[in-house]
């Protein structure tokens, strides 16, 4: 990393450039590209026959950990952080950055996020401490029921893989409304100049990296059903080279439509008019049919983004804030962290000073208890017990079982947080278990008036729906796909069936961790259901490992969730410890990687180290802070 002194150098020349390989691109290129295009870098390459501007670049370097002053902005992409970076050093706050920011990520990582997703956003007021959220998840639309995932010809749900790639997946958008909502609340700059970065280097386009590229490989066969997706993303039949330069002149131009006209063009002009068309009849590929959508203009004028109270708990008498309902993450993220309090106090034993073997155990331990009970209480449903389930009671109640010698068998019974709690009790046994992906994306940001914003948004799976709305350059969601097709259980309630305005439960875990007036932490991932387990250890690494915030998003990782098996990263599942973990009865699945992070300690009055993966995940992500440390 540069000192400050050497990044303000760069800075004056504004050029915007990517690092590196990207001033090859520059050199070869000339005038706009007409439409969306991967034009191969380098002076070498076929670049000067797809002439195109400048992409636009980052100045701080791609490193996964920084820390410095002046505010903080941490996501899985250096072109996106140094816009969140770029808007703090002008002035803007941590929500002007952070929308700032999602834009740009929108178009950088569209297979994540982006336009046609929705997603959860945690603020915390710097001056009064006061924390708040928006909901911007994505709703069913009115025609829903139970039973929209089932197939009247033979009573059975739908085969997952028939729904994921169909306008029936796709709920009405939130997250376009989200950044208004966020704008209006807390920002300084107004949505229209926030999202004109993100126009920007749609326009200009950015450098296809490895982690693009494979992402738009390994959809392609999902992709060749749509042809607007095809032009759009696989340009001339095949993904974009490592290299390239990747622009999107038509999602440039949905970016410029929004900022011009305002949210109410998705919600009640020609953007969402565009939407319903594409969700009500896909436009599909020669012989290929998917599920028609039901979407109509009165469920896009219906949406709104909500404004919400955070889910509170209390852990080492810190103030841990997440998302509340319909997302499952503040509530199971909360109970994990209660779970491994309530073992500490039984055992006497401190999970700070137990090996590294027994922490694991202890953590896979309180997760999959905790996913029994999100799996059993959590929906977008009214009287979710939200109180109880955060409970220090209830948590002794449910660690109560737990053995420093042996597993629980999976899957872990839930509990009854009904607000009376034994020494010890049995809980009841039911399965459920959602599928998982590693889409999404999340972003976090401080700014130096200590306001903070933890924002997860989403398309669900990588590449969403898979359905490009024609013209506007940007992907639909698949969202509606986090519903249960069907009850898991004919005796046991599932507030997590589809239904008419529903929100679809989710695991995204925007959190913020406060000691005693002071923010401490801002965390989040993707990964689907894997998403709590990932913000749940990088918590306890930080505050039971005595890891930096670094190495706690670096550390190897575990996610039970309360199958028969649960994941394990290589350098867990292929050491002693994974032996260890499977003598104590531990089903472990190898998983090459799990969760994308990013996180930002605050160090002390406007000081921070902002966080993100190290290559080997995803490739890494981008940690920038304003000022440097020298
Ligand atoms: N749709 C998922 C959720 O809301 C997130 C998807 C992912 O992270 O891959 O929980």
């Amino acid at each position: 990393m540069g000192t400050s002194r050497t990044v303000r150098t760069i800075r004056t020349s504004r050029t915007r450039l990517a690092a590196g390989v990207a001033l090859g691109v520059v050199a070869a290129l000339g005038a706009t590209a007409p439409t969306s295009t991967a034009a191969p870098a380098g002076p070498a390459g076929p670049a000067a026959a797809r002439p195109g501007p400048p992409p636009v670049g980052h100045e701080l370097p791609k490193v996964a950990v920084m820390t410095g002053s002046d505010g903080a902005v941490a996501s899985v992409d250096p072109v996106a952080s140094q816009v969140g970076i770029d808007v703090l050093e002008a002035g803007g706050n941590a929500t002007d950055a952070a929308i700032a920011t999602a834009a740009a990520l929108g178009v950088t990582e569209p297979y994540s996020t982006g336009i046609g997703g929705g997603g959860f956003f945690v603020h915390r007021d710097g001056a009064t401490g006061e924390v708040s959220t928006i909901d911007g998840r994505e709703t069913a639309p009115a025609t829903y029921t139970s039973t929209t995932f089932v197939d009247p010809a033979t009573g059975t749900p739908y085969p997952f893989a028939t729904v994921v790639d169909s306008g029936l997946s796709v709920g009405v958008p939130g997250t376009p409304a989200t950044w208004e909502r966020a704008a209006q609340r807390w920002g300084t700059q107004g949505l229209g100049e926030l999202l004109k970065p993100a126009e920007r280097i749609a326009l200009r386009g950015f450098v296809v990296d490895q982690t693009f590229h494979d992402q738009t490989a390994a959809n392609a066969a999902r992709f060749a059903k749509f042809p607007e997706t095809v032009r759009v993303f696989l340009p001339g039949g095949a993904p974009p080279a490592v290299g390239s330069v990747f622009r999107n002149p038509d999602m440039a131009g949905a970016y410029r439509e929004l900022r011009t006209r305002g949210v109410d063009s998705l919600y009640g002009g020609r953007l969402g008019e565009a939407v319903v068309a594409e969700v009500r009849d896909p436009s599909t590929a020669p012989g290929v049919t998917v599920p028609r959508g039901q979407m109509t203009a009165e469920d896009l004028a219906a949406y709104r983004a909500l404004d919400k109270d955070p889910v509170h708990s209390q852990y080492r008498g810190k103030d841990v804030y997440g998302m509340p309902v319909p997302s499952s993450g503040g509530i199971a993220v909360g109970e994990i962290l209660n779970l491994i309090e309530a073992y500490d106090e039984r055992t006497g034993t401190p999970t700070s000073e137990v090996d590294e073997v027994q922490y694991l155990h202890r953590f896979s331990e309180a997760s999959a208890t905790a996913f029994a009970d999100r799996n059993r209480y959590v929906g977008d449903v009214p009287g979710v017990p939200t109180g109880e389930l955060l409970s220090q009671a209830y948590a002794d109640e449910r660690a109560c079982l737990f053995s420093a010698t042996a597993a629980l068998p999976r899957p872990v019974p839930f509990g009854s947080p009904d607000g009376d709690y034994a020494e010890c009790a049995e809980g009841t046994a039911s399965g459920t278990l959602a599928h998982d992906d590693v889409s999404t994306t999340h972003l976090s940001v401080v700014d130096r008036w200590g306001n903070a914003v933890a924002y997860t948004s989403t398309i669900e799976a990588t590449g969403g729906s898979g359905i490009t709305v024609p013209g506007w350059g940007f992907i639909l969601n698949n969202e509606l796909t986090d519903f249960s097709f069907a009850p898991a259980s004919a005796t046991v309630p599932d507030p997590n069936l589809p239904g008419p305005g529903k929100r679809p439960r989710s695991s995204m875990s925007p959190t913020l961790v406060v000691d005693d007036g002071t923010l401490e932490l801002v965390a989040g991932s993707p990964g689907g259901a894997t998403i709590i387990t990932t913000v749940a250890q990088i918590v306890l690494g930080h505050y039971e490992r005595g890891l930096s915030v670094g190495d706690a998003v670096a550390a190897p990782r575990l996610s039970s969730r309360n199958g028969a098996t649960e994941q394990a990263e290589p350098a867990i599942a292929d050491g002693p410890t994974g032996a260890a973990l499977t003598a104590l009865g531990h089903r472990l699945a190898r998983t090459a990687e799990i969760g994308a992070a990013t996180a930002i300690r605050v160090l002390g009055p406007n000081r921070y180290t902002a966080a993100a993966e190290p290559t080997t995940r995803r490739g890494g992500g981008s940690a920038m802070v304003v000022t440097p440390d020298p």
